[in-house]
């Protein structure tokens, strides 16, 4: 497993504004507004799963409509107080000429560098949280139901149902597993095998692809063999199982 020293504010902020539009899309822009069925990207990603996400995508595309939206309405004004925080906290050198448009553009342009670890922090926040996984994966199978295997033979095993992965790559598989405390997300039996010797681990589809879902790393969760015979193919089902760092029931 690998650390990294999140600074956090920029996540939450732009972690915020994804939730606000997976949920609610205050912003009128649905991730499947962002996704586009022609495009061979994404037909590879709802394929093999990318370390490179439909999420991470997702979240960049935000970041950097933010920020051009925000400039664009209001001039630098508004962002460039976080732009200058955020060069800040990540320890990144620049100098402010003047109180210039061009030169806070310069600014602006040194923090946009700063977007892939701005938005795999944003992706770590969100990750977390299953239901929002879902939310995404529930949308981009808007855009899966309207394809036909007609046009997309080596992508669909039938018309809006993406084919299956025999084999998930181990980043994956440990990723996922390490979000889920190795925990069947359904039942919460332990799947560590600490606890529980021989206990079978499923990678499951969050939105099975019966009804659109894809491989994308978001899309997958552990279950333990007995949730997961019960879950079936029609079923998307998934909880968030958060361990608690103290109980207010115990002494
Ligand atoms: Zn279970």
């Amino acid at each position: 497993m690998s650390f990294s020293d999140f600074q956090f504010e920029s996540a939450f902020r732009l972690a915020s504004q994804v939730y606000l539009d997976v949920y609610e899309n205050i912003n009128e822009h649905y991730p499947s507004d962002l996704f586009d069925s022609s495009d061979s990207k994404f037909q590879q990603k709802i394929l093999i799963p990318h370390k490179q996400t439909l999420l991470h995508d997702y979240i960049a595309y935000w970041h950097e409509f933010y920020l051009d939206y925000a400039i664009d309405k209001t001039g630098y004004d508004y962002v460039i107080e976080e732009v200058i925080k955020g060069l800040d906290h990540y320890g990144i050198n620049y100098t402010l000429e003047d109180e210039s448009d061009e030169s806070y553009c310069n600014l602006v342009e040194e923090y946009k560098k700063l977007t892939p670890r701005i938005v795999n922090e944003t992706f770590t926040l969100l990750f977390n949280d299953k239901r929002l996984v879902r939310a995404f994966n529930e949308d981009i199978a808007r855009i899966i139901f309207d394809m036909k295997k007609t046009d997309y033979p080596d992508l669909l095993s039938k018309d809006g149902v993406v084919l299956r992965r025999q084999y998930l790559p181990q980043w994956l598989k440990d990723g996922v597993f390490f979000r889920d405390k190795g925990r069947c997300q359904l039942c919460g039996i332990d799947l560590t095998r600490l606890l529980n010797a021989g206990s079978k681990i499923h990678y499951d589809h969050i939105i099975p692809l019966e009804l659109g879902g894809n491989n994308d790393p978001t899309n997958f969760q552990i279950l333990c063999e007995s949730c997961n015979t019960s879950k079936g193919a029609r079923h998307s089902g998934t909880r968030n199982l958060i361990p608690i760092y103290w109980s207010f029931d115990e002494d």
